[in-house]
């Protein structure tokens, strides 16, 4: 596990002179915005100690902290969190985020923290997904589901894995189904918690339930119940901030391992620590 540091500064001219002066490579652009310069550096880089002295004396800046696995620390893992690479499009009917009221059943969950709504009716996509590398997208702001690529479908359908079973999308302005794409439905919830004793926690002040921030400067650590757990399920507690809402999705050795034999892409996968 890598512990990488992603800066960003404008006009900050002494951030520009000190990577300059150490040989640190990042980029710079002129442009109407400013003066930027961004760099993502790993703590293992011989300059980071220097950088990091400079950084504490630097504040005019955005400075956020990631974590980055090899790939045979994934693949020994009991436990992973799945993600996607990245996000396409929006639910729709995106505007007033008028999706979530045909979407989810209305009565169920909270509209104001996102906490607890359930689906009833399918994703509508504006378009079917570009990415034809990928093995399992994501729309914006949704992400606690995935949909997946007719390859993907197909794989995970021979795989013999639980907690899933495959529903389809659909493409708004026919209502019609999507050809190639499905949605992977995760029914499983993971059994046991997350220790989310060190988490920034919000507090709904319409339903007064509670969603934490989710980290991404630590490793997430889980204490399972005793008994099998399925191999994708989704966490019981629910992360995001403002209107947003997901649970952290969880896959087992077997799932990692399946994907990976397969050949998927478009995947992040974050080791847990089990307990
Ligand atoms: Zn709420």
């Amino acid at each position: 596990m890598e512990r990488l540091h992603s800066i960003f500064a404008n006009h900050n001219v002494d951030l520009k002179a000190f990577l300059d002066l150490h040989g640190i490579e990042h980029e710079f652009e002129r442009s109407i915005v400013g003066e930027t310069v961004s760099l993502v550096i790993a703590e293992s880089h011989p300059s980071w100690p220097d950088l990091a002295r400079h950084l504490a004396v630097n504040s005019d800046l955005l400075h956020t902290v990631g974590l980055r696995y090899s790939a045979e620390e994934i693949s020994q893992a009991g436990f992973c969190e799945f993600q996607c690479a990245g996000q396409f499009g929006y639910p729709q009917p995106e505007a007033a985020f008028g999706y979530q009221n045909i979407t989810y059943y209305p009565s169920i969950g909270c509209r104001s923290c996102g906490i607890g709504l359930r689906q009833v009716d399918p994703f509508r996509f504006k378009k079917p997904p570009t990415q034809r590398h990928s093995h399992v997208v994501q729309l914006n702001w949704v992400f606690d589901e995935f949909f997946l690529s007719e390859r993907a479908r197909l794989d995970l359908e021979g795989s013999g894995l639980t907690g899933f079973r495959i529903g389809p999308a659909v493409l708004h302005k026919s209502g019609e189904p999507l050809h190639d794409w499905y949605q992977l439905h995760i029914d499983a919830q993971l059994p046991g918690v997350i220790d989310t004793s060190t988490f920034t926690k919000e507090l709904c002040g319409q339903c007064g339930r509670t969603k934490y921030n989710h980290p991404t400067d630590r490793q997430i650590e889980v204490r399972l119940d005793h008994g099998a757990a399925p191999d994708i399920s989704r966490s019981p507690e629910w992360f995001g901030s403002g209107g947003s809402a997901w649970r952290s999705t969880m896959v087992s050795k077997k799932f990692v391992n399946y994907i990976s034999s397969r050949k998927w892409r478009g995947v992040n996968l974050a080791p847990v620590l089990v307990r």
